[in-house]
């Protein structure tokens, strides 16, 4: 849906063919964070989608408990405290000194989120959106690609004829398959098991006042919108392989005493640690969950589709649109794969953070010692923000729990506000942006430009130091393409980019 909205956006025709009648019912991620967000923004979204999630008064905090019953000696042992959005946002605008993202992270569950992007496709003039319809298989040849569709209630097969196909149909993709794209890493890292479950007895299920997330060794308690509505991921029960278990037990052995719900939806299902070897071949390429699955410690799963949505959607827009050679298609596997590698690793170490604490909790017999080791151990999975706005695109890794702003050609560009009080991020055109800082000459970049091309004059010392140049060319994808304090020979700058390198 991101990359269809993507596409659209760019006047760029498309159809999106999914197999089931509705969006979906399973709650699965919970946190989008600030880079989706301002990704989101971009492609108008944002108020949209913040009009449904979790209100912006309320905080991001994972609470480590015993158990939620205080009544039988349940405790808090400890709470890694995070700001609520309205907080967070007050912060972004005091720091203004480009470590801060344009928009804060935001809670809320997939089943929310889903209809809030189906929509902005269904009714947008540029996109066939047609759910209920499956992709079965496709052709490629050196014009472009016949897909076969069949309907998912009639069984009525078509062929459809289009210039690129994306598989953005998750992690059994049939699309991947027919690639014969292998994955690598680890498959089914560990059996767990989900109960989705509505419920007003908030005295229990915010026994230490709101959080987030309440966490013990035996799973975490997602409250998807700190008033009824909540998931709780555990382990199955011992032998507890098919999807034949009842949850209400498991439910009342975690939260330690029963409590009045109704169940939404509950099943077992597995994590996964997993890379495809190829982003795609020819015109079809791979993006999401196809491409990439994680464990979901840190929230990366949906978070690195959205960037692989943007990237795959103006590189697809510039090539269909005639202003970029292929290898700028080429570029998207280089660009993105190893941002699938990085956040691969990343889940993994979240990973055994959790389970470092698990351990804690079979050893330690003192509440408070557990408390000060659970501190100890700290949360990264909810702090790194070098994974979340650091990655870049020329090879550089950078610390994953730091975001160090920079305009190095591939970065994401630094977010600030200019003194008028208006973001940058909000000033940038929708295709590329030149930022012209002083008294650079520009014009043979803007003369030579084959594709749209903004230029936003900042004249402001207070932030110009944190853009690093006096020229910074900017992508539609928010990344640097290109900065020098001259630029002789725009005409080249702009070959290079529409090739995929970066300047
Ligand atoms: C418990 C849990 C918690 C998570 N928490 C987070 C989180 O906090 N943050 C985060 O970023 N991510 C999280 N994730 C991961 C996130 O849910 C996925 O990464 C995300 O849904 C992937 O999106 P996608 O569009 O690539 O794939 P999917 O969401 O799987 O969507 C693929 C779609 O393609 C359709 N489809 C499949 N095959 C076909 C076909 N042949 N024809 C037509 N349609 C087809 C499917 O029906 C489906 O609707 C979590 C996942 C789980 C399980």
């Amino acid at each position: 849906m991101t990359l269809a909205r993507t596409l659209a956006s760019f006047g760029v025709h498309c159809l999106l063919a999914e197999r089931n009648p509705t969006t979906t019912r399973h709650p699965k991620m919970d946190i989008t964070n600030g880079r989706s967000m301002e990704l989101f923004r971009r492609l108008g979204l944002a108020d949209k989608l913040r009009a449904v999630a979790v209100p912006e008064e309320n905080c991001f905090d994972i609470s480590w408990i015993t158990s939620l019953a205080r009544d039988k000696g349940g405790r808090e042992l400890h709470r890694f405290r995070y700001p609520s959005v309205a907080e967070k946002r007050a912060e972004i605008r005091n720091r203004n000194d480009g470590t801060q993202p344009r928009e804060p992270a935001m809670r809320v569950s997939q089943v929310i989120i889903e209809p809030v992007l189906q929509n902005a496709v269904v009714n947008h003039p540029f996109v066939e959106a047609r759910w209920g319809v499956a992709f079965e298989d496709f052709v490629q040849d050196g014009e472009g690609v016949t897909a076969t569709l069949r309907d998912s209630k009639t069984g009525i097969v078509e062929q459809v004829r289009c210039d690129y196909l994306a598989g953005c149909d998750g992690g059994s993709s049939v699309v991947r398959e027919r690639l014969g794209i292998a994955l690598d890493g680890r498959a089914a890292v560990a059996h767990r098991y989900m109960i989705h479950f509505q419920s007003d007895a908030r005295e229990l299920l915010q026994a230490f006042g709101v959080a987030w997330h309440y966490q013990t060794d035996k799973g975490t308690l997602i409250a998807q919108d700190d008033k009824d509505t909540w998931t709780l991921q555990t382990r199955p029960p011992p032998g507890g392989e098919s999807d034949g278990i009842d949850p209400n037990p498991i439910l009342d052995a975690w939260a330690g005493r029963t409590f009045p719900r109704k169940i939404l939806v509950a099943n077992p299902w597995f994590t996964h640690l997993l890379l495809a070897d190829r982003y795609g071949q020819g015109r079809v390429f791979l993006a999401g969950d196809a491409a990439h699955q994680y464990i979901p410690t840190g929230g990366y799963g949906m978070n690195t589709g959205i960037g692989d949505a943007i990237d795959l959607g103006w590189k697809l827009a510039a090539t269909v649109r005639g202003v970029a050679s292929p290898a700028l298609l080429a570029s998207y596997e280089r660009e993105r794969r190893p941002v699938g590698l990085r956040n691969r690793a990343a889940s993994g170490r979240h990973t055994d953070v959790r389970i470092k604490i698990a351990e804690l909790y079979q050893k330690e017999r003192d509440p408070d010692a557990l408390a000060r080791g659970i501190a100890a151990l700290g949360n990264a999975e909810n702090e790194s923000w070098g994974i979340e706005f650091g990655y870049r695109y020329d090879g550089v890794e950078g610390d994953p729990l730091v975001y160090e702003p920079t305009t190095a050609p591939g970065a994401r560009l630094p977010s600030t506000f200019l003194h008028d009080g208006s973001a940058l991020y909000d000033r940038l055109g929708p295709w590329f942006t030149l930022l012209r800082f002083g008294d650079a000459d520009p014009s043979s970049l803007i003369d030579a430009a084959p594709a749209p091309l903004e230029t936003v004059i900042v004249d402001d010392p207070a932030v110009a130091p944190i853009y690093e140049a006096k020229l910074v060319l900017v992508r539609p994808d928010t990344h640097v393409a290109w900065r020098g304090n001259a630029c002789p020979d725009g005409a080249a700058v702009w070959r290079r980019i529409l090739n995929g390198e970066l300047g």
